[in-house]
Parts: structure tokens; C-alpha cells; sequence
């Protein structure tokens, strides 16, 4: 919060040459227009008996909070920002290990490689950062908490074995989330290998590959041989070029918390990913519940860092707690600043304050939402006991879309109703469907906290009939 001199000198009910007189005291040259923070106007009031208070709460905390929209001049290139997924055992791991050994450039290379949940690599002169923690679930948790970082997925699929249910599944979180998909057709080096009919599945799942005509980026490699790992980042640059990431490294940071725990030793260690501005050591921040100024910073290389800028992951230390991953952290005025900020999310809870939440939405409440015009897609995700089912109900259910609402199926799959569904389903507000199929009850707890609308059916008629009468308005309450 910044205030005028005129306007300082006119609350205080003084001359504003008298202010301005003091300011010279202080050394600092001010003109009546001038604009001041609240910390020295406080000091200067306080010099004349004076105590000012921020006016409103509210704004202060609108203020940091508040979204930001950079002007085109301001932003410049920054890294783009990948997770690795895809079936389990299909090298994952590997490859994110494989990358990070072999491309640290030699002055950084002396360094001991720190796992702080994200890491930067360098190709050519250009970076890249990872999110360290592979797989889809791991990026939609975050999702749910409202995080969107992530440009690009490496999918990763076993040349020897395949499209499998998970890379499915990762294919539909990515796509969920709007993120760029590059395949990385991985384990080239063993026998078996066949690409060809990786692509194949990879086209029956809508994503064709570049050699075969389609827009699907596809790279061999070998994550155990280290073979195609610079082919594969340089596509990684080529989809960020062509994507154009942006951002304005001058100004307040703010970002992501990727990871977060309390350290024995060192308190409440946090690893931010910045994605706005420029992060310093002894910056007053906010993240949820969690303030503090930053005492020190390290990078992934394990060196002390003073600054870190966007796209760049650090692990900071100085919070009061430890702030939940997925949550954002902000840049505040003052330490009192970032304190009150934090106090008023404890009381408030965090989602309404920051406005993060996603809406819900319930068949219930689907008439409303569209006749209010907030709900031009219902998402959908389909589980079922068998493959024909959810074939079926697939194509049954996008024919009932209309002028109003379009409905998309966002993923659909054989077997129970699981966590990383209700995780899909609660970032990208979807209501899940499912037949001859149920929840456990680990994950209906989840469906509760996160109030995910589950349907089950053992018709696909009556699925059909639902859907159509809450389409109008017309679905008899459940009892
Ligand atoms: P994740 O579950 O997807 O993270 O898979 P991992 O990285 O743990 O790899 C699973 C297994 O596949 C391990 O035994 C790896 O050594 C092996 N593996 C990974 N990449 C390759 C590869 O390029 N070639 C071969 N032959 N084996 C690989």
C-alpha cells in the first residue's frame, strides 16, 4: 500500500512541506506527488505523534493477493517447466535421474545434486526445470490445490510394452490440465522394443505422432543407455519457443509451494517454484497459513542463493510453519504485512480468500449452472466394469450435448472408482460416473472432503436419463 505525500500530509492534517521536511531528514529527496510505502509513512507519522494504521484489511490483503495481469513489455522468456509421466515401471524415474546427471553444466557440476523437488537442467545454454516427483497423480494433487505450473509433460511409454491403463490415465491429466504432451518412446535398447506399435496405441488414443502425420511429438530414447536424452530436451525447447513462455522477472515474486516439511535442524523448509517476479533473501512472504522473512535460500545444485527468478525452484527457509504444497506463496509489504496476511487466511480458510477453488459441481445443481451461463462444459469421468461400457456410455453421453453445455468425457477407464480420479475430477470439476463399479472407502472419504459428485448405475439407460433431466432441470432428488 503506497500513499501520496498530499495525501499523507492531508490525513495528518499537516502541511505537506513539514513531511517533506522530515523525509530530507532522513535523506530521502520527495516531491508533494510522490508516492510512499506504508513502513516509512508509519515512521514518518510516528515521528509527529502519530500512528497510522492500513485503512482496511481487505485491501492489504487484496493487494498481495490480487491477480496480476503483466504488460506485454515487461515479460521475458523464462524456462518452461516439465513433469514426467506415465505407467508405472516404464522408466520414469530413470529418465528424470538421466537427465539430471548428464545435463548440469560443468561450473554447476561441483556442486552435490540437492533433491528439492524441483531441479534445472541446461541444454545449449538454455533451461529447462523439472518437477523431481514423476507421475500424473502427483501433478493433478497439486491441481486440486490450485497450482497450475506445468507447460509440458514427458509422457513416458516402454517401447516393450506399451500404451497400459496409467499412461491413459496420464494422457487424460494432462490434457485436462491444457499442458503440452512430448512422448518419450523409452527402453529403445531392449529386446522386444517395438515403436511402431507404441504409436499405434498412442493413436488410439487420439495422440498421433509427427512421422505418421499427426502433431505429437515423439522421441526414442533409452533412459538405463542415456541415448536420445538431448534429442528429447531439445524438443522440450522447441515446444517451449513455439509456446512462447512469458514472464516479468521485475517485480514481487509469487509461486508455488512444490514441496514442503519441517527440518530437524533448520524448522520449516519449503521448495518454491517461482512464477512471477523475482524471489530475495529477506523477502516477507505468505503461503497459506505460513509467513516469515526469508532467511536463506538454496538451490538445487545445494548452493546458497541470494535471488531466484521465474520458472527457478529454491528451497527457502524462515517460515513460522510448514505451508502446504500446491499452495502459492506471495511477496508481502512487511513482515506485519505478510503475518496479518496469513492470520486472515487462518480465519478465513485459505480457499475464499484467494478464491482458488474450483467450482464444484453436482448433477443437482447443473440446471442452475447452466441456466446462470456458468457452465458451458460438464465434465465427465466414466469408470466401468467392462470396456464396452465405457465405450458406450462415452459415446451415448457427448451426443447429449447442445447449444447450452458441451459434454466431454475427460477420461474413462475399466475398474473401480480411484483416488487419482477423484484427484482429476476435483481439478478439473468433473463429476465421475460410474457402473457396476464403486469407490473404496478411502476414496469415498476423499469424494467428501473434496465434494466430488459420484453417480453409480448399473444401466447405462438410467445413467443417460439422469443426465438428461438434470440437463433440464428436471432430476428427481436423490434421497
Ligand atoms: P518408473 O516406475 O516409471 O519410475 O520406472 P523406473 O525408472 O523405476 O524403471 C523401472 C525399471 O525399468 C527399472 O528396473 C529400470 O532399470 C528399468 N529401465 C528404465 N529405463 C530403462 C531403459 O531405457 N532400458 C532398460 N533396459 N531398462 C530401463
Amino acid at each position: 500500500a503506497n500513499i501520496s505525500i498530499r495525501d499523507l500530509a492531508d490525513k495528518m492534517n499537516m502541511a505537506a512541506i513539514e513531511l517533506i521536511k522530515n523525509l530530507m531528514k532522513k535523506g530521502k529527496m520527495a516531491t508533494i506527488n510522490q508516492e510512499i510505502d506504508f513502513e516509512l509513512a508509519a515512521q514518518v507519522a510516528e515521528e509527529f505523534d502519530i500512528i497510522v494504521e492500513l485503512e482496511e484489511e481487505k485491501d492489504l490483503l487484496e493487494e498481495i493477493f490480487k491477480e496480476v495481469e503483466d504488460k506485454e513489455e515487461d515479460l521475458e522468456a523464462r524456462p518452461p517447466v516439465v513433469v514426467v509421466m506415465g505407467h508405472v515401471d516404464h522408466g520414469k524415474t530413470s529418465l528424470l535421474d538421466a537427465i539430471r546427471s548428464t545435463h548440469v553444466t560443468t561450473r554447476e557440476a561441483g556442486g552435490i545434486t540437492q533433491h528439492i523437488g524441483a531441479s534445472t537442467v541446461t541444454l545449449n545454454g538454455k533451461k529447462i526445470t523439472f518437477l523431481d516427483t514423476p507421475g500424473h497423480e502427483a501433478f493433478t494433487a497439486m491441481r486440486m490445490r490450485g497450482a497450475q505450473v506445468t507447460d509440458i509433460a514427458i509422457l513416458v511409454v516402454a517401447a516393450d510394452d506399451g500404451v497400459m491403463p496409467q499412461t491413459i490415465e496420464a494422457i487424460n491429466h494432462a490434457r485436462a490440465a491444457g499442458v503440452e504432451i512430448i512422448v518419450a518412446i523409452n527402453k529403445m535398447d531392449k529386446q522386444g522394443a517395438n515403436p511402431d506399435r507404441v504409436k499405434q496405441e498412442l493413436a488410439d488414443q487420439g495422440l498421433l505422432v509427427e512421422d505418421w502425420g499427426g502433431d505429437t511429438i515423439c522421441v526414442p530414447v533409452s533412459a538405463v543407455k542415456g541415448e536420445g536424452l538431448d534429442n528429447l530436451l531439445e524438443m522440450v525447447l522447441l515446444v517451449a519457443e513455439m509456446n512462447n513462455y512469458k514472464a516479468n522477472p521485475n517485480c514481487k515474486a509469487r509461486g508455488t509451494i512444490v514441496e514442503a516439511q519441517l527440518d530437524k535442524g533448520r524448522g520449516p523448509v519449503a521448495t518454491v517454484l517461482v512464477q512471477r517476479g523475482t524471489l530475495k533473501v529477506g523477502d516477507p512472504i505468505v503461503a497459506g497459513c505460513a509467513y516469515g522473512r526469508i532467511r536463506a535460500m538454496v538451490d538445487d545444485k545445494g548452493r546458497q542463493v541470494k535471488k531466484a527468478g521465474p520458472s527457478t525452484p529454491v528451497e527457502i527457509l524462515g517460515l513460522s510453519e510448514v505451508p502446504v504444497a500446491g499452495d502459492m506463496f506471495y511477496v508481502a509489504n512487511s513482515d506485519k504485512q505478510a503475518r496479518q496476511a496469513a492470520d486472515k487466511v487462518k480465519a478465513q480458510g485459505r480457499l475464499q480468500i484467494l478464491g482458488q477453488s474450483q467450482q464444484k459441481v453436482s448433477l443437482d445443481d447443473l440446471y442452475n449452472q447452466i441456466q446462470e451461463g456458468q457452465m458451458k462444459e460438464l465434465n465427465l469421468i466414466v469408470k466401468a466394469d467392462v470396456q464396452g461400457s465405457v465405450e458406450a456410455v462415452k459415446q451415448s453421453l457427448e451426443r447429449l450435448s447442445n447449444e447450452e453445455v458441451r459434454i466431454r468425457i475427460i477420461h474413462g477407464a475399466v475398474g473401480a472408482i480411484t483416488e487419482s480420479d477423484l484427484m482429476l475430477a476435483s481439478a478439473s470439476g468433473a463429476i465421475i460416473i460410474g457402473f457396476n463399479v464403486r469407490p473404496d472407502t478411502a476414496t469415498k472419504a476423499i469424494a467428501d472432503r473434496e465434494e466430488v459428485d459420484i453417480r453409480l448405475y448399473r444401466v447405462i439407460y438410467n445413467a443417460i436419463e439422469d443426465i438428461k433431466s438434470a440437463m433440464k432441470g428436471m432430476l428427481d432428488p436423490e434421497f
